[in-house]
């Protein structure tokens, strides 16, 4: 039997990827510490697990509408108001399962079969293969660590062709942390204002693990709003990765009607108690969110203690998400006994295999000299990983 070639197009999530050999490995009895998954080891705050039990109490069984409950759609606004000061109403959001479902309905929205999409690497890994998997040509733009992984205006500039369609960014951004300032987003806007017709997919998933202030969001300046599609969620912010919610936000209807009608064909929307959860989650106090910044701070100023005492890294800071995306590079070309250590591939599967540490090839977003490290997890599995990790790469000579 043949399965679709569309298959051959787009790879599955190298992280998901990890977790799995990293999962394999401790079923046979190792001990491996995950430092690989992008998710927030801490515990859904209470008040949005009661508004779940309630809902489910209360027989939240039925199907939900397509594009989310009415009172989360305006929680929805009410949240995008109060932490962004921007105005949108109910019907420029479209509630879906998982921010991921909201790039894939973005995507199938808005290309066409060759048409370009412009992202900026190191970049998350699914925007390449959906983009693929909806046969259009992702145009990666590579940034460097000197730039602090961000894309400049002229980079952008330069990548724009008449079949540009898309352009899709995450600050902070999930592989290397950064975060765009308002300065630098008005840089990236002023050339948008030179080519009209290309939307803008802001994904800001991370915008409560900001290190540096203020998130900043590309939809603040008024005449690109009706551009721009915010892309948001529940996982990283609210601690609910298994709940599955994201969101979108966008000013032209048109936009949003057709994400809606992609996921009337897919899914028929959200887990209708999850947005009952959702709805306390977007209404209520942030403060849990708010002590999960704190917690991550402190570890990322361990995680970089701990990086500085391993020679041969290079590190750009990073300023928000729980990742730290450092350039390995001058491993490459090593040995341990007579397993060569060819690339950044190499090297997340040595850590593996050797130091049961499990971390993602930069390759898999876009960055071939660099792993990702998270920090979404304990103090002590930090000291243990990166303590393992250390004696691993002196053992490469
Ligand atoms: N966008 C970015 C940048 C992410 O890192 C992730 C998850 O890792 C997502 C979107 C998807 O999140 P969700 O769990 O809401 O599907």
């Amino acid at each position: 039997m043949q399965l679709a070639s569309r298959l051959t197009r787009f790879n599955e999530p190298e992280t998901l990827k990890m977790a799995k050999l990293a999962r394999e490995l401790r079923e046979k009895g190792n001990d491996v510490v995950g430092l690989s998954l992008g998710e927030p080891d801490f515990d859904t705050p209470a008040h949005i697990k009661k508004a779940i039990i309630d809902a489910v109490n209360n027989n939240f069984s039925h199907y939900p509408p397509v594009a989310g409950y009415p009172e989360l759609r305006k929680a929805i606004c009410h949240k995008l108001k109060r932490d962004n000061n921007l105005n949108y109403l109910p019907e420029h959001t479209v509630v879906s399962t998982g921010a991921k479902q909201s790039i894939a309905n973005i995507i199938l929205a808005t290309v066409e079969a060759g048409d370009e999409v412009i992202i900026p690497t190191p970049y998350w890994v699914s925007y390449s293969e959906v983009v693929r998997m909806a046969e259009a040509t992702p145009v990666m733009v590579r940034t460097s660590l000197e730039s602090g992984f961000k894309i400049s205006p002229e980079q952008l500039e330069a990548a724009i062709t008449d079949k540009t369609r898309l352009f899709m960014f995450s600050s902070p951004n999930n592989p290397t942390g950064s975060v765009y300032s308002k300065t630098e987003l008005e840089g990236l806007a002023e050339v948008f204002r030179r080519h009209t017709g290309i939307w803008i997919m802001s994904d800001e998933i991370y915008e409560y693990i900001n290190y540096v202030g203020q998130h900043e969001s590309i939809a603040q300046f008024d005449d690109l709003k009706d551009r721009v599609i915010i892309v948001n969620g529940l996982s990283k912010g609210f601690a609910m990765t298994g709940y599955r919610l994201g969101y979108i936000a966008c000013s032209d209807v048109a936009l949003v009607k057709a994400c809606e009608k992609i996921q009337g064909q897919i899914t028929s929307g959200a887990n209708a108690a999850t947005q009952q959860g959702a709805v306390a989650a977007l209404n209520e106090s942030i403060e849990p969110s708010m002590e999960m910044q704190v917690e991550f701070k402190e570890r990322k100023q361990l995680v970089l203690q701990m990086l500085s005492e391993i020679p041969g890294l290079k590190l750009s800071e990073p300023d928000g998400a729980f990742y730290v995306f450092p350039d390995v590079s001058s491993y490459f070309g090593k040995k341990v006994g007579d397993k060569l250590i060819a690339n950044a591939d190499d090297l997340a599967m040595y850590l593996l295999e050797t130091a049961h540490v499990s971390t993602v090839t930069g390759g898999a977003f876009g960055e071939p000299n660099c792993i990702r490290i998270s920090y979404a997890a304990s103090r002590s599995d930090l000291q243990k990983g990166f303590g393992r990790i250390k004696e691993a790469l002196a053992n490469l000579k």
